[in-house]
């Protein structure tokens, strides 16, 4: 299924209305990833990262344009199949890990594969599997209050990839951390899109970071420009 982007955005614009002018974030948009890459997407505050992330997270609509999820056009989906995939498709890692407090790593990393019907062997298989690859299978028991920051972090990766979905969108995943932490969470998730196949577009302001993942793009007067 390499023969198409995991993520395609054909003349994508995107505008907001702030004191009735209106506020154009992104003006015919093209922009493609394919499985297996990563693209960091470094652009100052304001230039409309969130917005992109959320668009190819089918978590808001163009005004115009086509955006394609693994060739599957989304611009005429219902609400109901936008959300079906979503849930099969697209991994979400933020800042902060949103984790269930009252869940252990093993059970935060379920939670997905059962939502999704998965029976409970199964999801407890995989979830123990990715932890494991993540470094974290002493602390598949802990609840996240009993883990560290980059911790928490890996599981929040791992929950996101529980659904083996084929884009993994991330907002400053590694924002809340310190160097050295963030460079080893940075690396778990770097590792695991080569090894899976993934498709991940991940908002940085890290450029060491950013220099470790296949492109860089960012975002200049409303369109998606390539980095060296
Ligand atoms: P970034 O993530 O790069 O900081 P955003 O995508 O959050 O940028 O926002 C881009 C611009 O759009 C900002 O100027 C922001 O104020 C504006 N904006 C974002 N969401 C809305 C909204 N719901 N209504 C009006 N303006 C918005």
């Amino acid at each position: 299924m390499s023969d198409q982007p995991a993520l395609q955005l054909r003349d994508v614009s995107r505008h907001y209305v702030q004191a009735g002018e209106p506020l154009r974030i992104l003006r015919k948009v093209n922009f493609e990833i394919w499985p297996g890459q990563s693209v960091a997407l470094i652009a100052p505050s304001g230039a409309g990262k969130s917005t992109l992330l959320h668009l190819a997270g089918l978590l808001e609509h163009a005004d115009g344009g086509e955006l394609f999820i693994c060739g599957a056009a989304t611009s005429h989906m219902n609400d109901k199949e936008r959300t079906a995939l979503r849930r099969d498709a697209i991994g979400f890692v933020y800042q902060f890990h949103h984790l269930l407090p009252e869940f252990s790593a093993l059970e935060n990393v379920m939670m997905p594969q059962l939502i999704r019907g998965l029976a409970k062997e199964e999801a407890g298989r995989r979830a123990a599997e990715l932890l494991e690859y993540l470094g974290l299978a002493h602390r598949a028991g802990h609840r996240p209050a009993e883990m560290s920051g980059g911790e928490q972090q890996r599981v929040a990766i791992a929950r996101a990839v529980a659904n083996a979905p084929r884009l993994l969108l991330a907002d400053e995943p590694t924002g809340n951390l310190d160097p050295k932490t963030a460079d080893h969470v940075f690396d778990a998730l770097t590792q695991l899109v080569r090894a899976t196949g993934l498709a991940a577009l991940v908002a940085t302001h890290n450029m060491d970071l950013a220099r470790r993942m296949d492109r860089r793009v960012t975002l200049e007067e409303g369109q998606v420009v390539e980095l060296p």
